[in-house]
């Protein structure tokens, strides 16, 4: 469907199904006509590949996908919308509007079954309630994907896209860095969304590395990140120490084996000495 992002056009479709925004599933669609051609041509959407979208709305990302890519896979959790995608989308030969809850489905079988022979990616104007849960997801299933563009919160963008060792990065900054390269697309304002949110947002790109960094044991590693980053104000000894339940020796040897001073903060580490203190307690578990 033409004009699918004009404000006129839009609550046209909405009045005569009926619809009502659920603030509680975080729907802000977009109305700026220039911002979804852009995700989409930014996110991969193009020959040979297939894209997943996350969270369609009334369809005008995924009409973008549609337009340029090979095939949309786009899940939906609000099945109010599913008549109105019929709608909007009904040109759309190349497109499967699955009906569930992101979070709930194993988008590995999703690849296998639906994308067979396609290069794949994400793209999303993800509901910001679940920004974190919903990334954390995509990145630690592993996915056969080679990016994630999404929209997010203007913070969530700051933080997801911050360089480690600076006070915006957090756990989830962590994971973003160790699994993929993200790069901050662009900003977008609140006045691009129907209703209008009351913060701003950003599109950010993660791109998947091959391989992530070597580390002594990836589940461990990821438990000290989330463990000390819950108290990243705290000195690393006493984050260390206090989040991982060991006396103030311990974590000071394990420290002193990963040569981090014991005065630094969460918050200040790098990847590389993240890398060292999971091998460094590694080994003093094994010791
Ligand atoms: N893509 C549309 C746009 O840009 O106008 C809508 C984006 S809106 C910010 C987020 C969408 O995600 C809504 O359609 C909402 O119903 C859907 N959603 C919310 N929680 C979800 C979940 N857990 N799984 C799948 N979709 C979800």
């Amino acid at each position: 469907m033409d004009n699918l992002s004009t404000p006129a056009v839009i609550k046209d479709i909405l009045s005569r199904h009926g619809f009502t925004f659920s603030k509680r599933l975080g729907q802000n669609f977009l109305i700026n006509p220039s911002v979804c051609p852009k995700i989409a041509e930014l996110g991969r959407a193009e020959s040979g590949f297939g894209i997943i979208e996350i969270g369609p709305g009334i369809g005008v990302l995924t009409n973008e996908l549609c337009l340029r890519a090979d095939k949309v896979v786009a899940i939906e959790l609000d099945p109010r919308l599913l008549p109105i995608l019929g709608e909007t989308l009904s040109e759309h030969k190349n497109l499967k509007i699955v009906n569930a809850d992101v979070l709930e489905v194993d988008l590995k079988k999703l690849i296998e079954d639906e994308f067979s022979g396609l290069r794949v990616a994400i793209c999303a104007n993800l509901p910001y309630y679940i920004t974190s849960p919903i990334v954390m997801k995509l990145l630690e299933d592993r996915l056969p994907i080679v990016s994630i563009t999404t929209m997010v919160q203007r913070e969530a963008a700051d933080r997801l896209c911050a360089p480690l060792g600076t006070r915006e990065a957090g756990a989830v900054t962590v994971a973003v860095d160790y699994f993929s390269e993200a790069e901050r697309l662009f900003n977008v304002s609140r006045g691009s969304f129907m209703p209008q949110p009351n913060v701003d947002s950003a599109v950010i790109r993660l791109n998947i590395r091959e391989e992530p960094p070597k580390v002594a044991d990836e589940k461990l590693f990821f438990k000290i990140v989330r463990g000390i980053f819950t108290l990243r104000r705290k000195t690393v000894l006493n984050a260390l120490s206090g989040s991982m339940g060991i006396e103030k020796p311990e974590a000071a040897k394990i420290l002193d084996s990963a040569e981090i001073p014991q005065n630094l903060r969460p918050e200040q580490l790098k990847m590389q000495e993240l890398i060292s203190l999971c091998g460094a307690y590694d080994k003093f578990l094994k010791e």
